[in-house]
């Protein structure tokens, strides 16, 4: 196996940088030095780790703007989505270096003395990340995982792995011990089976597709290790005859065709009220046609292309006898580009079930409240969501209703670093993010004091 691999602009096609390789042998090695520096870390006091925390924040908003530049040139993500993407990182090392001096445990009851519980770190904790979000991603691993006391050895994705390997420089920067935060780049295959199978490696969180995932999830049950595993999704965005569907239609595109579709969360089945089906159709087709896809270094550009040829034609195939009602528009150039498309279709068809994570979406029609839940509910997946309704009870029944980790209504938003995120059946297991993410990173230590005098 090559050494090394190759970085190609997803909005030219070009090749522009050669990254390392790891081998198992520096994975071990990595793996040792995390080891030796998070117990010199978990040993310092919280404020001193909060401290390290926030200048780590403070130097990444610093450098806002070179990350964001990164992310343009290797994921081809719309400049001004990247500069968001990196002052996200920034914050959610804010709020997590909060974290530190909140980890309380609790006094218990128990005669005869005094019984109290510790949040103490797993040790070494493996992060394995996919390539559409490579910083954000990375960070809601990372931030809580340092705060609660851990190291930290992060794999980021073959196709993007640049701004994982910068975040890692600016946290030696930062003050933060060598070893304490590893980047390590290479194959899913090497560095990431490594970080399952290794017995040093006491929790892995894994981010990516959900056949992975269970493998993740098998080894990490050989090794006795807890797993957090954000995959898949097929999120549907529920629009009732009584939602606002001037609203509902110009916020669609960006549901969906945000990070060129290429977003677990993507909102990627439209179920309309076969009352206002037509209505709605009418609404969307000029708000698709005025997504503005082109190059991604343009500010008014609000998506870019598709990560990689092999993935444009993986998207390309659910097009494939699809009933294409409309398409928005894309450059022609040597870049992975793909004009957006909004496909009807029925329940059982392909694209009505499977992630594309590409842009296009499929229109469903259906007549009730319970038709709704129960057409939301026919995946496998249970990630996101959005309903469009004016009536709060009918909002609160479907919201509970459909079996997904994180819904919104009347809005697409899905991720807040200070809410929990995360999936429910094939779409995960855990949560993210969220006020208690820290202490997902720790496992509860139960101690008893006698008291008696005797
Ligand atoms: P992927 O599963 O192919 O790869 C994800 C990561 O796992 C990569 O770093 C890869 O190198 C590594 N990997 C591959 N094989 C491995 C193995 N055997 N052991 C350990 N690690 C291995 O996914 P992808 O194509 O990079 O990302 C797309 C998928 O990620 C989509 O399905 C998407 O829905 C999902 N995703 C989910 C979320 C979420 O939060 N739920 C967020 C983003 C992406």
């Amino acid at each position: 196996m090559s050494t090394t691999f190759t970085l190609i602009d997803p909005a030219t096609g070009l090749a522009f940088q050669d990254v390392p390789r790891a081998s198992l042998e520096e994975v071990d090695a990595a793996i040792a030095a995390a080891v030796v520096a998070q117990r010199a870390w978990a040993a310092l006091a919280p404020l001193a780790r909060a401290d390290a925390l926030r200048s780590f924040a403070r130097i990444v908003e610093e450098h806002v703007e070179e990350l964001a530049q990164l992310e343009v040139r290797n994921s081809g993500h719309p400049i001004s989505s990247a500069r968001w993407e990196a002052s996200h990182v920034a914050q959610v090392l804010n709020f997590y270096a909060g974290a530190p001096e909140r980890l309380n445990g609790q006094q218990i009851p128990v005669a005869g003395g005094l019984d109290v519980t510790f949040h103490e770190p797993y040790g070494v904790v493996g992060i394995i990340v996919p390539w559409n979000f490579p910083m954000t991603i990375a960070s809601w691993g990372f931030a809580p995982a340092l705060a609660a006391g851990n190291a930290v050895v992060l794999k980021p994705a073959e196709l993007t792995p640049l701004t994982a390997v910068r975040l890692g420089e600016l946290a030696l920067e930062a003050g933060l011990p060598g070893g304490l935060f590893a980047v390590i780049t290479g194959s899913g295959s090497v560095v990431g089976e490594r970080f399952v199978s290794h017995p040093d490696v006491r929790k892995v969180v894994f981010t990516g597709s959900t056949d992975v995932g269970v493998e993740v999830a098998a080894g990490c049950a050989r090794g006795l290790k807890p797993v957090t595993l954000e995959l898949g999704g097929k999120s549907a965005n529920i629009v009732f005859a009584d939602g606002d569907l001037e609203k509902a239609a110009a916020a669609a595109p960006g549901a969906v065709f945000d990070n060129a579709g290429q977003d677990c969360c993507a909102r990627s089945r439209i179920l309309v009220q076969r009352s206002v089906y037509d209505r709605f159709l009418e609404l969307l087709e000029p708000a698709v046609a005025a997504w503005r896809v082109g190059d991604p270094s343009l500010e008014s550009t609000e998506m870019g292309p598709l990560i990689s040829a092999a993935h444009r034609d993986t998207v390309a195939s659910f097009l494939e006898g699809a009933d294409v009602a409309f398409r928005g528009s894309a450059p022609s150039g040597d870049g992975f580009w793909m004009a957006p498309s909004v496909v009807l279709a029925s329940p059982g068809d392909r694209i009505a079930r499977e992630e594309v994570f590409g842009p296009v979406v499929a229109v469903l029609p259906f007549e009730d409240e319970a038709d709704a839940i129960r057409l939301a509910n026919d995946t496998i997946y249970g990630l996101a969501g959005s309903l469009w309704t004016e009536n709060l009870g009918r909002a609160v029944r479907v919201a509970r209703g459909v079996k997904s980790g994180v819904l919104s209504v009347n809005s697409h938003s899905s991720v807040r670093y200070w809410t929990p995120f995360g999936g429910m059946k094939a779409s995960g297991l855990g949560r993210e993010l969220g006020p208690d993410a820290a202490e997902h990173f720790t496992e509860t230590k139960n101690v008893f004091f006698a008291t008696d005098a005797s």
